[in-house]
Parts: C-alpha cells; sequence; structure tokens
C-alpha cells in the first residue's frame, strides 16, 4: 500500500461562476469567490495534514493564512489544485471528502450572509424559506470534483499524475445533473435560477401574480441596497439592486460580495477597493479589455519528475503574483480581475491597451518573469464603448482570445501565440485583426509602434480612409483574402502616404515605412486583417490623450 497520494482538486463551473456579469462588480466578485474558495480548501487541507504538499499552484502555508494585502484585492488562485498527501487512499479520501464540504460550507454561508444583510428586517422563517432555496440551488450549482492516486516514489510521477487526470476527467464526463425543481420567474442577473421569493408561488399563477409576488418579497430589503431616489445623497449605493432586479441566492451573493469581503480585508491590514466601473476605466468613453492564456500549458506541466513540476508551478506563482500586477496596476493603470497561473484578465485604459497586452505576452517567455524561452501566450484584446453591454464585450474578448489561439500562418508554419484584436466603436462599426507576436524572433509589435508614431508625427489620420477607399473594392470577393499583386500594394501604400502627410511635415525614410506596413501586410492572415489593423491604428492614435 502506499503511503502517499497526489490528489487533483477542482472547483467549478469557473465559466458559470464567472459568465452572468451586468456590472463590473458582478464579474469581479464571480472570479474573486471561485478563487477564494480554492484558498479555503487548500487551507483545509493543510489542516488536515500538516505535512501535505501542494504542488501547483505554488503557495505557501504563510501565503494561505496572511495572504499579501497588496495583492489581495486580485484573484490569483486558478480553480483546481495538485498535492501530494500523506497516508492510504482511504485517509487522503476522508480528507478530501472533509475539504469538499469545507468548501461547500463556506459558500452556504458567503450566500446566506447576503440574505442576513439585504433583508435584515425579515422573520427568521422567512429568511429560513429563502436560505433552503439558496441552498438548494448551491448544490445544483457547485461542481467539485477531485480524485487520489498512490504515490509511489519509485514510479514516475508523470504516470501517476495522468492516470490520475485520466480519472478526473472520467469524473467530470458521468456527472449527473441534480435538478432543482422550479416554479417562478427566473433571476434577472443569470436568467437561469429562480429568483428569491418569499410567497410560494402557484402553478396556476400568472406571470403578473408572480411579478407581483417577487415585487413584495424584494421590496423589503434594507434602504442603502436599493436604488436611491434622484437626487439622492446615496451616490456609492446608486444601483446595488436595481428596482426592477430580482436575484436568486447565488447572484445576490456575488452582488453583494464585497460586504463579505470588506472584514476579510480590514483583518488583512488593507482597506477593500471595489472593483472599478467601466466608467471609470481610463478617460474617454472607451475602456479596453485584454486576456491572456498561456499555450500548450500540458506540455510544459509534462515533467517526468515531481522537481520539474514544481519549478514551473514556482515561475507561474512568480509571473502571476508578482509580475502581472505591477505590469497592469504599477506601471500602468488597469485593474486585474485575476491572473492565476497563466490566465489573465485586465480592465485598461485604451491608450495603454497595447503596450500593457505586448508586456504581459514577453514577461511570460522571459527567463526572469514567466517561463523562460520558448513560452508562448495567446491575447485577446477589445476596445468597447463605455455603455456597450459588459455581457457582450466579455464574450467577445474571449472569442478573441480564443482566435488568437487558433491563429495559423500558411507561410511561417506558426500557430498560436497571436493577438486578436477588436475596436467596437459606438455607431456598431467592428474592425478586428489577428497578428503574430513574432515574426523570426522579432517582435511584431515594433511595427505597430512604428506606424503609431508615424501616424503621431507625420501621417494625417485621412491616410487610413484613402487606403481604404484604394484598397477595399479589391477585397470584394469572398474568398479572395490578398492582393495577389504585391508589388501593386507596395506602390500604391507609398503614393498613399505621400499623399497623406501632414502639411509641412516630412517623412525620412519613405521605403522603411513602406516596408514595415509589407512587413503587417505579409503577416495577416487576410487582406481585410491588414486593414482593420491599421484602421484600429489609427483608432488609438486618436484616442491618445483625448477626451473623445
Ligand atoms: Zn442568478
Amino acid at each position: 500500500m502506499s503511503k502517499r497520494q497526489l490528489v487533483i482538486f477542482t472547483v467549478g463551473p469557473v465559466q458559470s461562476f464567472i459568465a452572468s456579469a451586468r456590472k463590473t462588480e458582478d464579474f469581479w466578485s464571480g472570479s474573486y469567490i471561485l478563487s477564494y474558495l480554492v484558498r479555503e480548501a487548500m487551507k483545509t487541507l493543510y489542516q488536515a495534514d500538516p505535512h501535505c504538499e501542494i504542488v501547483y499552484p505554488l503557495v505557501s502555508k504563510e501565503e494561505l493564512e496572511n495572504p499579501s494585502s497588496r495583492r489581495l484585492h486580485i484573484a490569483s488562485i486558478p480553480n483546481r489544485f495538485t498535492a501530494i498527501v500523506e497516508g492510504e487512499t482511504e485517509k487522503a479520501k476522508a480528507i478530501l471528502q472533509e475539504t469538499e464540504q469545507s468548501v461547500r460550507n463556506v459558500f452556504c454561508d458567503f450566500c446566506f450572509q447576503a440574505i442576513d444583510n439585504v433583508f435584515p428586517f425579515l422573520l427568521d422563517h422567512e429568511k429560513e424559506k429563502l436560505k433552503t432555496t439558496t441552498e438548494a440551488q448551491i448544490r445544483s450549482f457547485l461542481e467539485i470534483y477531485w480524485v487520489a492516486e498512490p504515490y509511489d516514489e519509485t514510479a514516475a510521477f508523470k504516470q501517476i499524475r495522468e492516470r490520475a487526470e485520466r480519472r478526473l476527467g472520467a469524473l467530470k464526463n458521468e456527472k449527473r445533473y441534480e435538478s432543482v425543481p422550479q416554479h417562478g420567474l427566473v433571476c434577472t442577473v443569470c436568467k437561469e435560477r429562480e429568483a428569491l421569493c418569499l410567497e410560494d408561488i402557484d402553478e396556476f399563477d400568472r406571470y403578473g401574480t408572480m411579478k407581483q409576488k417577487l415585487e413584495r418579497t424584494w421590496e423589503r430589503c434594507a434602504g442603502i441596497y436599493k436604488e436611491p431616489e434622484e437626487n439622492s445623497e446615496q451616490e456609492q449605493y446608486v444601483g446595488r439592486i436595481k428596482n426592477n432586479e430580482f436575484l436568486c441566492g447565488i447572484c445576490l451573493g456575488k452582488r453583494v460580495a464585497r460586504d463579505y469581503f470588506t472584514p476579510i480585508f480590514k483583518a488583512a491590514g488593507t482597506k477593500f477597493r471595489t472593483f472599478p466601473s467601466v466608467m471609470e476605466i481610463g478617460s474617454g468613453k472607451y475602456y479596453a479589455i485584454v486576456m491572456m492564456d498561456g499555450d500548450n500549458m500540458g506540455k510544459w506541466f509534462s515533467g517526468e519528475n515531481k522537481e520539474d513540476y514544481s519549478r514551473i508551478s514556482q515561475k507561474l506563482a512568480h509571473f502571476s503574483q508578482k509580475v502581472v500586477p505591477n505590469i497592469v496596476e504599477t506601471d500602468y493603470h488597469g485593474r486585474l480581475v485575476y491572473a492565476g497561473g497563466d490566465d489573465v484578465l485586465a480592465f485598461v485604459p485604451v491608450d495603454e491597451a497595447l503596450k500593457i497586452a505586448e508586456e504581459l505576452r514577453f514577461a511570460f517567455s522571459d527567463e526572469k518573469k514567466g517561463l523562460g524561452k520558448g513560452a508562448t501566450a495567446s491575447v485577446g484584446l477589445i476596445v468597447a464603448h463605455k455603455k456597450a453591454p459588459l455581457q457582450l464585450v466579455l464574450n467577445e474578448v474571449r472569442r478573441l482570445e480564443q482566435k488568437a489561439k487558433s491563429y495559423y500562418s500558411e507561410t511561417t508554419k506558426q500557430q498560436k501565440d497571436a493577438l486578436a484584436i477588436a475596436v467596437h466603436t459606438h455607431s456598431g462599426e467592428i474592425s478586428e485583426a489577428v497578428l503574430p507576436w513574432t515574426v523570426e524572433q522579432e517582435k511584431i509589435t515594433d511595427e505597430l509602434h512604428q506606424f503609431l508614431s508615424l501616424l503621431k508625427e507625420s501621417l494625417s489620420p485621412t491616410f487610413i480612409h484613402h487606403f481604404t477607399q484604394a484598397f477595399y473594392p479589391l477585397l470584394h470577393e469572398k474568398y479572395h483574402l490578398k492582393w495577389e499583386n504585391k508589388e501593386m500594394v507596395r506602390t500604391e501604400l507609398r503614393r498613399l502616404l505621400k499623399r497623406s502627410m501632414k502639411e509641412g511635415a516630412k517623412i525620412d525614410n519613405l521605403d522603411s515605412h513602406v516596408e514595415t506596413l509589407m512587413k503587417l501586410h505579409d503577416i495577416v492572415p487576410s487582406g481585410y486583417d491588414f486593414l482593420y489593423l491599421l484602421k484600429i491604428l489609427t483608432f488609438f492614435k486618436r484616442k491618445e490623450g483625448t477626451e473623445e
């Protein structure tokens, strides 16, 4: 019998935790709660087995007990951990059951506290009713999976880990969904679970009756959570629960998460900072979201022995806990939602977005800051108007990140390691392009910056207009993805650059600028990408330092 067990423990469902968000605060709290629950799981594991060793993510016992106050507001724990626990299989299973139960308890406590805070004037049996509904919702929502595989040091770590992964995958496939009987109207945020209601819903109730029952319940929430009267002094509470919002137990917990976390932050010696709304990100009417995901992470973690695995774990911990927050929040003016392992998501000002994306990507392949040589990452970057529905923008940036991940160049045969970038203007115009981060080991962003400074110094913004006029018609056929005659493109570019020079400006080395643009033209998948890329850069240039 093996005396140690390799354990993988996961909490989810990740997408549902973070998917339904009407406000940045919902989105932040979904990610944060998930990270917090996994943190609690690791703490329970350490308590149950003080000799256990958590190999991924690398978080020390001290850091778990006393997290650094500077980075406390960032969701920094991925939704799974790998550990080695002492004892035989049965003992490990008992420990894991205890860990799972503690995660469920913490999440229930979390949502129950929200009910107590939001509905302080309800009678006990009324609160109990809302909590019973919430408990059932949590039971069917929370997905916790774990496996324990005997860990014998004479056997290869890699094989044991792969066996554990396979068993975990099988467990997830077998999942049976526990359905919660629903009669009433669904929650206005997730549109999935039933909204909390004090009165029983009769199966013959009409829509209007059900709505009245909900309104009577939500009228009873404490004044500070209600939408204030117009011109009220309570500005800071604006919109916490709007008059037409009826939430389920889980979405309510997420919405008022800051009440739960404020004292925890205080105990850690720091002040709880609410997540800024999109309005507060950068100046002007637009903001950006950067989403990064490391490529081929499975390969990085495929080391033969535990030491290799731990080394990667350590590098990722350094990257996500130190390097990423420094780039996004210290060097620039962004706010991180999460930075766990190789995953990063941040809200950033438009004029800094490209720089932030670039620095994150190249830090990832830096020997000291990230995984080192050979590491690559795919990044989605979206620029959207502050009035665009957040849910839509989030779905789009996720799609862009996937688009970058499926980048493939016919000429260089390069896969992934790309940037997919899009600008959605208020008027509904969408420009979207994908390009690799490097070509022949050189950063492609150098070319982007070159063109940006050309736009800034010598080129009139009408350039993009002339360019579109000249080239767009040539792309009219659907499958005609590139302009075939490169010499023609080159000549036209030279002519248009000359023609679009600002008054009094002169372009010193016109040919080198033409070549910069030709290089960009060659590496993007299609003529549309090239055209849109230039449009996007013109947009960036326009937004720099302007209030438009
Ligand atoms: Zn909901």
